[in-house]
């Protein structure tokens, strides 16, 4: 173990401790709102959480302001609290602000998305209210292909086309059924109703034997999340819907969830700020 990080120290110095280098890996991939790097050590990769934010397949675009900082650590908390009672997952450390040490895995082509309360396209496509509470949980699968705007798919086209097997569908669902339940009292414990949310999934091989971990993120940019009270939407559809208070509201969750101290609140958005200036 000893001489296999000394080993990894030689090859990769910038990457091993706390701080990490970015202008010195490679990078795997870019996506709206995160990046991918080499990770230190082979299987692993850094997950850089950027404030770039879009919606409706990218034709809206915009930045919020800290969201990169906030994503990664209430993904952080939520990803540890996950592991703590079982549910396998692909975080390994938050490594500093913006990055995190993530386990590479093979992205299962599938977003997930577990409704508990109708809004979004369910409302859209059904001509369900948005807030009408659902009478039980929906799971619904979408194909992940941005040029085909993620089209919605069943259990079928998963089999037919081979994205997954039968046997990691099941994995999968019994995962985002749990996922849903912790959340759903994480988020009603601060005051916060969970609407629904998206999840995504990896493999990892261990020689033959493949089996899936919960990959991505789990932020306000993948969720709706209403104050119980108020019904104050404290996520990214606020960035769809132009409703303002978008920094705010992504801070408020991160506040309640005790990630975030007041005085850092401003750190978060001044740091950002700081780094436009510098044109960063
Ligand atoms: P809807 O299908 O109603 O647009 O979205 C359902 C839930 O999944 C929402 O919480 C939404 O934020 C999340 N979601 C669906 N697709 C995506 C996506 O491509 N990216 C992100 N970040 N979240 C998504």
């Amino acid at each position: 173990m000893g001489r296999r990080l000394a080993y990894s120290r030689r090859l990769f110095p910038f990457a091993v401790g706390v701080t990490s280098n970015v202008a010195r890996r490679r990078q795997i991939y870019e996506g709206k709102a995160k990046i991918l790097y080499e990770g230190p050590e082979p299987g692993t990769l850094i997950q850089y959480f950027k404030d770039d934010a879009t919606a409706f397949n990218a034709q809206k675009r915009g930045t919020i302001s800290g969201k990169g900082v906030i994503n990664n650590r209430i993904s952080e908390h939520i990803f540890t609290s996950l592991a703590a009672i079982g549910v396998p997952t692909h975080f390994i450390r938050r490594v500093n602000m913006r990055e995190q040490l993530i386990r590479q895995v093979e992205i299962i082509p599938i977003e997930v998305v577990v409704r508990n309360v109708a809004a979004g396209s369910l409302s859209k496509r059904l001509g369900i209210e948005e807030g009408t509470q659902l009478p039980r949980t929906i799971i619904e699968y979408y194909y992940k292909d941005d040029a085909l705007g993620d089209p919605m798919i069943a259990d079928e086209h998963i089999a037919c086309f081979g994205w997954a097997t039968q046997e990691e569908m099941n994995d999968i669902a019994d995962m985002a059924i749990r996922v849903n339940d912790f959340l759903s009292g994480m988020f009603a414990a601060i005051g916060i109703r969970l609407i629904d949310f998206k999840l995504e999934f990896g493999r990892v091989y261990d020689g033959d034997y493949a089996r899936v971990i919960l990959a991505d993120e789990i932020s306000p940019d993948g969720c709706r999340l209403w104050d119980m009270k108020t019904g104050q939407k404290l996520d990214k559809d606020r960035f769809r819907q132009d409703l303002g208070g978008v920094e705010e509201a992504y801070q408020e969750v991160a506040r309640r969830l005790g990630l975030l101290q007041p005085e850092e609140e401003s750190a978060v958005l001044d740091l950002d700020s700081h780094r436009k200036k510098r044109g960063k």
